[in-house]
């Protein structure tokens, strides 16, 4: 089995000198499964897992901090090679928490479900009806509890997550405003995707300026995927009673930009309520998540996007990528050639 792993722990920006692919010798146990990974993804939280201890932040991560030399876990679809359990067998297509690496050692108790692909690509199940998705679905309905024709804001618009919540908020029948980093993710968002607006953070000097021009009655709804000088930004111009939902701040990841700090009298004022949360929470919508999500996908009132890149050598480029805007929607990793 090829895998990822990280030579050091990463403080900064990634770097393709962080990471190297290792090989092992699979020994398998009774009660173990053996999946063939075929798709995984790559999510920005990684690298708040490949942290050095001492680093901000490490105490509160999703999940645990990475081990050097070991093998890095990661939402994906993948196919059984063996199996030591009753209840999977040999050739069925699952869905869980797999490995970037080609093979995962799957120990009793850890995520695991068989996969029905309903007629949709097998990718869908990684980006639109995966952890994105339940992410994106769960804190747009539950966290920024959306009412009709509300203005909503919404960050890393043309990435995973951000594009299927400005699309939830369009078939919801809100008014869409997105940012993301080049004019064709800008074009992709307006043209592809539905949004009503959306512009290029990077060309723009003033942000707060920026959205009030965007959002001349106020922003009853920001999505933040950013946080740094965007949650600032939005806050200011956040109205009464709106919601400012935090789901991630990767801005803030790589410590390069600085950790927002929003003007805190405005959110008295207006109050603003600001809710971080984890799509692990929203658990309990996942039958809806899916049913509704696989409908939309089916008669096309939503795009997936998917970004795919090809074989192990290729996660590190991938993962890095997601600092600086390469991909445009979901990123994939694909293990199994065809
Ligand atoms: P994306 O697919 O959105 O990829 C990351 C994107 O972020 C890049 O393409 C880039 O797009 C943008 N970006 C990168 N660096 C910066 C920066 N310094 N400032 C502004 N934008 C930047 O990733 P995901 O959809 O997987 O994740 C989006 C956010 O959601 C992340 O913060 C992630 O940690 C969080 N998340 C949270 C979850 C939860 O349970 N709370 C679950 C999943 C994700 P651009 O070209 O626009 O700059």
């Amino acid at each position: 089995n090829r895998f990822v792993t990280i030579k050091n722990h990463i403080n900064g920006a990634p770097n393709e000198s962080d990471f190297e692919i290792r090989s092992e010798t699979i020994y398998t146990e009774s009660k173990q499964v053996v999946v063939k990974n075929m798709y995984v993804s790559v999510d920005p939280y990684q690298l708040n897992r490949m942290k050095s201890h001492s680093s901000s932040q490490a105490a509160i991560n999703f999940s645990a901090a990475i081990t050097l030399g070991q093998v890095i876990d990661a939402y994906g679809v993948g196919r059984v090679v063996a199996s030591g359990r009753p209840d999977f067998t040999k050739d069925e297509l699952v869905v869980g928490l797999l490995t970037w690496g080609e093979y995962t050692i799957v120990e009793e108790g850890r995520l695991l479900n068989k996969l029905d692909p309903m007629g949709l690509p097998l990718t869908h199940h990684v980006g639109p009806l995966g952890f994105s998705g339940l992410t994106a679905y769960g804190g747009f309905f539950q966290v920024c509890k959306p009412n009709k024709g509300e203005k909503v804001f919404v960050s890393a618009a043309s990435g995973s997550v951000g594009s299927l919540v400005g699309q939830y908020a369009k078939i919801f029948g809100c008014h869409v405003v997105g940012c993301a980093g080049t004019q064709d993710k800008v074009n992709l968002l307006k043209e592809k995707l539905g949004f009503d607006e959306a512009f290029n953070y990077k060309d723009e000097t003033d942000l707060k300026s920026t959205l009030k021009r965007y959002f001349p009655e106020g922003i009853d709804i920001y999505f933040d995927n950013v946080g740094g000088e965007m949650l600032e930004a939005a806050v200011a111009n956040m109205n009464t009673f709106g919601r400012v939902a935090v789901c991630g701040v990767i801005s803030e990841y790589t410590g390069g930009g600085r950790s927002a700090a929003p003007d805190m009298l405005t959110v008295v004022y207006n109050r603003v309520t600001i809710q971080g949360f984890l799509a692990a929470d929203y658990l309990k919508c996942y039958g809806d998540f899916i049913s509704t999500t696989a409908e939309h996908l089916r008669t096309g009132k939503m795009q997936a996007l998917c970004d795919i890149s090809h074989g192990v050598e290729s996660v590190p480029s991938a993962f890095i990528g997601l600092f600086r805007g390469d991909n445009i929607g979901k990123k994939i990793v694909q293990l199994e050639m065809n």
